[in-house]
């Protein structure tokens, strides 16, 4: 019995030399039907543990877990960094909303090729995305995509952080859910490399998406060393892969498709880089790095541009692993062992089933730049002026409410907090007699945040204005702390 024999995809290169055809192909892949179907993320998982078990390098695929691990949390830092930018900066959200299907199919498909050609890997694991990476699935509903821009948003910009966001999806949710007590140590390694490249791919989608669509270059990734050592042993599912393919397309069609491999080969290659493991730099064409000898004398490749980089990465995981053979829980654990940052936000990490939108992430970051003001207001609240206003009480007494209101909607989301705030930012323009100030847009800023319908919020203000009344106080009394009180009930 032969599983892979019935994967066929196309390959990589392809993705970029006729991406239309590229993906012709997948879609006939994800339509396949039949006793076996390798749509399913379980089909998918059981050829990739097949092929796994005739891996030699079982090392090297552990390090590669860990490292794409890692390289995936700073990944969905830096898109989302990037997508706060263009959503801000040149309106990706509402042009992408606008635009037509047609027109979003288009930069669809470029983000898709354009990310599984990166690597063969990642070709792969579009076969782990029969939901998400379809041209349909992103171009017919232009919310899905922005949707997916916010999955991928780490819950603090200002760190990398140690976990990825690993984006819902019901076969792989219940595929993990029925693994996840293995012990198998090839089955955990293969369950969690699949979670990790198919996030890769999407937020490389979604990256290439933006840039796709608004005009930009697309940037050239560069394609990591971490597999350095060749084993003598040949690849027996390379072998059986290679009969298979000249029995069913005649070796004339398989030398053709060997020769495409081989120049997408040497075009991926020139991207290649070395990356130092303590600080993650990229080494120019020229430069070398050294290697820690005591994991190169059992093969392992581990690269440092400096000695103090080798000693801060010892003391941050390497003592862990050097010169030892890896097991996946050490994998796992060596993945999660990032820098902490320079310049951390100060803000708490979200409660627990709270997930900050962009949109929060951005005001956060306003804030982090700003310590002083106490919330940055954005996009046309005033008629004339599209730019971002920067508030601050002068009051320390409202000052302190305010940000006790403030640190609870960016921690826990609590509707309640969202509407007190958004009660003192109305007032203080309300103080100030903002002539073209736009009371809606304020509304609309604060719902989008902290994803709390308009409808939600207005009514909590009709709310704590009742309230207020019944207390007896004037409608946008702030000197007085009675009404925040009555959050607590
Ligand atoms: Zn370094
Ligand atoms: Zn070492």
């Amino acid at each position: 019995m032969s599983v892979l024999t019935t994967i066929e995809y196309p390959p990589c290169h392809k993705a970029k030399s006729a991406p239309q055809q590229w993906d012709a192909e997948f879609e006939s892949v994800f339509r396949l039907r039949g006793t076996f179907s390798i749509t399913t993320a379980r089909g998918y998982f059981n050829a990739c543990l097949m092929e796994e078990r005739h891996e030699p390098e079982h090392d090297s695929t552990l390090q590669e877990y860990a490292f794409l691990k890692k390289q995936l949390c700073g990944l969905q830092r830096n898109v989302s960094a990037r997508a706060i930018s263009f959503i801000s900066s040149e309106g990706f959200a509402t042009k992408w909303l606008a635009a037509s299907v047609k027109k979003r199919a288009k930069h669809a498909l470029a983000g898709m090729a354009g990310a599984c050609a990166i690597s063969p890997n990642l070709n792969k694991a579009r076969l782990s995305c029969s939901k998400e990476l379809r041209v349909k699935y992103l171009s017919e509903n232009g919310q899905a995509v922005l949707d997916l821009l916010n999955a991928i948003a780490p819950a603090d910009l200002s760190e990398i952080p140690s976990e990825p966001q690993y984006i819902a999806n019901d076969d792989w949710d219940k595929l993990h859910v029925a693994h996840q007590d293995t012990a198998d140590e090839i089955e955990k390694l293969v369950l969690n490399s699949i979670l990790v490249l198919r996030n890769k791919l999407i937020t490389h989608t979604l990256d290439f998406i933006m840039d796709s669509f608004l005009g930009h270059e697309l940037p050239v990734v560069p394609v990591y060393k971490t597999r350095h050592v060749q084993s003598d042993t040949p690849n027996q599912m390379t072998e059986l892969t290679k009969a298979a393919m000249v029995a069913k397309y005649g070796k004339e069609e398989y030398d053709r498709v060997m020769a495409e491999n081989e120049a997408a080969f040497r075009e991926r290659k020139a991207n290649k880089v070395n990356a130092c493991e303590g600080c993650g730099r990229e080494g120019g064409k020229r430069e070398t790095f050294k290697r820690c000898a005591a994991c190169w004398k059992i093969s392992r490749q581990v690269l440092y541009c400096s000695k103090e980089c080798q000693v801060k990465d010892w003391k941050a995981g390497h003592k862990l692993m050097c010169g030892k053979a890896l097991d996946f829980d050490t994998a796992a654990m060596l993945s999660t062992l990032v820098p902490k940052a320079s310049n951390p936000s100060g803000f708490p990490p979200p409660a627990p089933g709270f997930k900050r939108s962009l949109e929060l992430l951005s005001q956060m970051d306003w804030l982090m730049n700003y310590p002083d003001y106490d919330y940055a207001v954005k996009r046309s609240v005033y008629e004339r002026n599209e730019h971002t206003g920067l508030m601050t009480y002068n009051d320390p007494k409202a000052k302190a409410r305010f940000r006790k209101h403030r640190e609870k909607a960016m921690t826990t989301g609590n509707p309640m907090s969202v509407a007190l705030m958004l009660e003192y930012i109305l007032w203080d323009f309300e103080v100030r007699k903002s002539q073209d100030f736009r009371r809606d847009m304020v509304v609309d800023q604060l719902s989008r945040e902290y994803n709390i319908p308009i409808k939600d919020l207005e009514e909590l203000l009709e709310y704590l204005g009742g309230l207020r009344a019944e207390c007896g106080l004037p409608a946008l009394a702030y000197s007085d702390g009675d009404l925040e009180d009555k959050e607590e009930i």
